[in-house]
């Protein structure tokens, strides 16, 4: 393994246990804190921003002991840092890492953007089809309104 290599590693399996989310847009890394809940949490969770990237210009890591996500809580992430990448730790071994993906149907975790949608008037969960995942366009099954990355509220 060559130095930078060795950084590199060491920069990302810093955790015991726990799950990394790296290469987030750095505009967006507040966005993720705040639709993951993390600052409501009691888990050492370390965040760094601006930080330079090959991929992308600038970039943001978020570390977070000791938490594994559940696939709801990914696609929120695929929906706000579409460049994510998700690594898992486990006794400071990477077991896990793949890109986020963008989920063909979106279930529960964004609000309609038609105030008169059945589901922000009854007790019935959202669910969307996405027609583009690379703008975000959120097709509603129940009302065919579209919701747009640009007004899209997360619940
Ligand atoms: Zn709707």
């Amino acid at each position: 393994m060559s130095k930078q290599e060795i950084r590199k590693e060491l920069k990302v399996s810093a955790i015991e246990n726990g799950t990394v989310i790296d290469h987030i847009p750095a505009q967006s890394v507040f966005q993720v804190i705040s639709i993951l809940g993390l600052d409501h949490i009691p888990n050492q969770i370390m965040i760094g921003t601006n930080l330079e990237s090959r991929k992308l210009k600038k970039k943001g890591i978020i570390k977070v002991s000791n938490k594994y996500f559940e696939s709801e809580e990914i696609n929120k992430i695929a929906l706000v840092a579409p460049t994510a990448t998700l690594i898992v730790i486990k006794d400071y071994t990477v077991v896990y890492k793949a890109k986020v993906e963008v989920p063909d149907s979106i279930n529960k975790i964004v609000k309609c953007i038609n105030p008169n949608c059945i589901t922000n008037n009854e007790d019935i969960p959202t669910l969307f089809s996405v027609i583009n995942k690379e703008d975000l366009l959120l097709n509603c099954h129940y009302c065919e309104k579209t919701t747009k990355k640009s007004n899209m509220r997360f619940i």
